[in-house]
């Protein structure tokens, strides 16, 4: 038997205990599976216990056919019951809601079985097999009130690291001086910065160690570890797509007059290769 519970990335990342419930088949506790009102169970007197009958069939004058067949009286079982258990019919069973606890650890992958032995459908007649609960990661609900998002609603997983993009205008990207401070998944801050005149290319990716999902050890460790991976931001530079005539005016200008003066050629200033009409500033 196997469900899947999902939950928040933020609990991968911080750990987290879940109640969840699963309806599953139980032996009626009333009549603790026997299925009698006052426990007395009685041997079929029809099948004698057997649960099967024999008839006889006439094809043909004189010739019979013998078919073995489920005894009608007591539906097979061999016994029968003078006064059903009222809760569950006679049946011995009944469906019924049960709760379990999740126990979700730090750094848990996606994916991960966690098994909760004889857990599963019972029956008088089996041992019950076991419950196994597969660990999904549940989709960001974006209507929640959460303002810091720490639902993990911008972070993408990738087995220890952790992905997010982050939003540059053209002059941050270009000259630098600016300042971010992410969210994390329990709430404390990552810093994100540059300097003044320091260049971030579009797409440019950094590396902040420490910052990713908690390694988990595995199933037998049950340890902590204050091992982390790594935090990985994407760059994505969003050009303006309009200018305040004035400003367009000006910032035209500027750039005529540096292109006169020196001839202004990136790719030769930042040491790169110069590709064919890409040199220009
Ligand atoms: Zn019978
Ligand atoms: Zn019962």
């Amino acid at each position: 038997m196997e469900v899947r519970v999902s939950v928040p990335l933020r609990d991968f990342y911080m750990g987290a205990e879940h109640e969840f419930q699963i309806e599953k088949q139980q032996i009626c506790e009333e009549c603790e599976g026997s299925g009698s009102a006052d426990g007395e169970v009685d041997t079929c007197g029809k099948c004698g216990g057997r649960g099967m009958v024999v008839q006889k069939h006439m094809l043909a004058p004189g010739i019979f056919q013998q078919v073995q067949m489920g005894c009608d009286q007591c539906g097979g079982k061999g016994q029968t019951i003078r006064r059903p258990c009222k809760v569950c019919g006679g049946s011995r069973v009944m469906r019924k809601t049960t709760t379990h606890v999740l126990s979700v650890e730090k750094g848990m992958p996606k994916g991960q079985r966690l098994t909760y032995e004889n857990e599963a459908d019972e029956s008088p007649d089996w041992v019950a097999g076991d419950l196994v609960v597969v660990l999904g990661e549940k989709e960001a609900e974006l209507e929640s009130e959460d303002p810091h998002r720490t639902d993990g609603t911008f972070f993408r997983r990738k087995g220890r690291d952790l992905f997010w993009k982050e939003v540059l205008s053209l002059r941050e990207a270009w000259l630098g001086a600016w300042t971010r401070n992410l969210t994390h998944l329990d709430g404390h801050t990552i810093h994100l910065s540059r300097p003044r005149g320091e260049t971030v290319q579009p797409g440019q990716v950094e590396v902040v160690k420490g910052e990713g999902m908690p390694v988990w050890l595995g199933e037998a460790e049950h340890v902590e570890v204050d091992t982390y991976g790594a935090l990985v931001v994407e760059y994505v530079v969003v050009l303006p797509d309009q200018m305040e005539g004035g400003m367009e005016k000006e910032v035209w200008a500027l750039w005529e007059k540096w292109r006169k003066k020196r001839g202004v050629d990136l790719g030769r200033d930042a040491g790169r290769p110069a590709a064919a009409g890409h040199g220009e500033l």
